[in-house]
């Protein structure tokens, strides 16, 4: 261990808050799928900052966009324009836009972002935006519905809408207006939104595959029965495609591999291979429901990381990452399979995790980390993989390499 880590560990331990046990690790550069500690020791990246670093560290066109822009304007405030933002939700709109039909009969098929600096903050606008719309469109209604052990947010409204009673009851009394229902149970949302509490319901709120709870995909029948009924009922449909979106499992949005088409869409974490960004998506004329003055955010679309973003988009066309990500993730879920103590492979395009047949996910994940890879429990049974999406099959069989003996070890 190098002393930079000592000294990290030291400062942190006194001036800042203790809301995260980190790894005794301290990480001091990046290339591809590669990061780098202080010690100058190699490590294959398979979390990519929490699927973040979607084309790997420190790619060229990012970087330089980056540069680019710092030495000419870092932040001016909302009230004027600046560079790279209009493209940036243009090209997102490109991504998003569908000829689905839809019972809300939007006339105008682009889809219009409002841009946070997280993923927290992307929600915190849908459940704002939805909130508002229900007083608009349906007579008052504003209550939202959410799957168990979903994950949203750490704001407060983002924190109850999450589907996890532990991670709120220290922070009671509740925001309100939150209903749960069991991921994959079409029945128990059927009732909910045509029982007595349905008229009060304004929308469903859903991760395509739940990323934070240990990687668990909405069934086809699930997700294509809430875009049925919220459009039966007049409600939205908000699909968070924080962790999901940007080609990790394959295509733009995870929501495209499920057939359906919602009503709005939040994006954040692979969206700017860094750079802390995030956007809420509405579809037509919900894009116009929230008027000036009331949504802001201080930081949100500043040219300096709107132009990461925008490189970012392009660079997944220039790399032909969703091709690249339908490819390598059928093999890293194939390879995974074939291991021994393994027992359930779960999700879809680089967005994985599997179960152990021990409650030792912890102690493999550590190990890994001294041999070399970088990997992420869980829960005690489970580790998730979110490789930057130019992982190869090559990254793929190194890291089997290495986790195989530790897991024969560890079992
Ligand atoms: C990570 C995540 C969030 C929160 O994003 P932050 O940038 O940490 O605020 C919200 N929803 C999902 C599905 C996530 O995976």
């Amino acid at each position: 261990m190098g002393q930079g880590l000592e000294r990290q560990q030291q400062l942190e331990e006194r001036y800042l808050m203790h809301t995260y046990g980190r790894k005794p690790v301290q990480f001091v550069s990046g290339q591809g799928m590669k990061l780098v500690d202080d010690d100058g020791k190699e490590y294959l990246d398979f979390l990519s900052g929490i699927g973040v670093l979607s084309l790997g560290h420190n790619y060229p066109a990012v970087r330089k966009a980056v540069v680019e822009q710092a030495e000419k304007l870092l932040h001016v405030s909302n009230y004027f324009y600046v560079e790279h933002r209009g493209q940036l939700a243009a090209a997102l709109s490109g991504l998003l836009e569908s000829n689905e039909p839809d019972a809300l009969g939007y006339t105008d098929e682009s889809w219009r972002t409002f841009f946070g600096n997280s993923g927290a903050e992307a929600n915190e606008c849908a459940i704002k935006l939805a909130r508002h719309w229900g007083h608009t469109h349906r007579h008052d209604a504003t209550g939202i519905v959410t799957a168990q052990r979903s994950f949203h947010g750490r704001t407060l409204a983002t924190l109850f809408a999450t589907g996890q009673e532990w991670k709120q009851d220290p922070f009671l009394p509740p925001v309100s207006g939150f209903y749960h229902v069991p991921l994959n149970d079409a029945d128990a949302l059927e009732q909910l939104l045509c029982g007595p509490e349905g008229d009060g319901i304004v929308a469903v709120m859903l991760e395509c595959i739940q990323g934070e709870a240990g990687v668990w995909p909405c069934s086809d029948e699930f997700l294509q029965a809430a875009r049925r009924l919220t459009l039966e009922h007049g409600m939205l449909l908000i699909i968070d495609e924080v962790q999901t979106g940007m080609y990790r499992t394959g295509k733009p949005f995870a929501f495209q591999t499920y057939g359906i088409v919602p009503d709005v869409v939040t994006v954040a974490k692979g969206m700017g291979d860094g750079a802390p960004i995030g956007g809420c998506c509405a579809r037509g004329e919900l894009g116009l429901e929230l008027q000036p003055g009331e949504h802001g955010s201080t930081f949100g679309g500043s040219p300096l990381v709107c132009a990461a973003a925008e490189a970012t988009l392009a660079g997944f066309a220039a790399e032909d990452i969703g091709a690249n990500v339908r490819e390598v993730g059928p093999y890293l879920r194939e390879r995974l399979e074939s291991l021994a103590h393994v027992v359930d492979v779960r999700g879809r395009g680089l967005m994985v995790g599997f179960d152990l047949d021990g409650p030792y996910a912890t102690r493999v994940v550590d190990r890994g980390l001294e041999d070399g890879v970088v990997l992420n429990a869980t829960g005690e049974h489970t580790i998730r993989l979110l490789p930057p999406l130019i992982c190869s099959k090559a990254d793929v069989d190194v890291l089997i390499d290495t986790i195989a003996p530790i897991i024969e070890e560890e079992a």
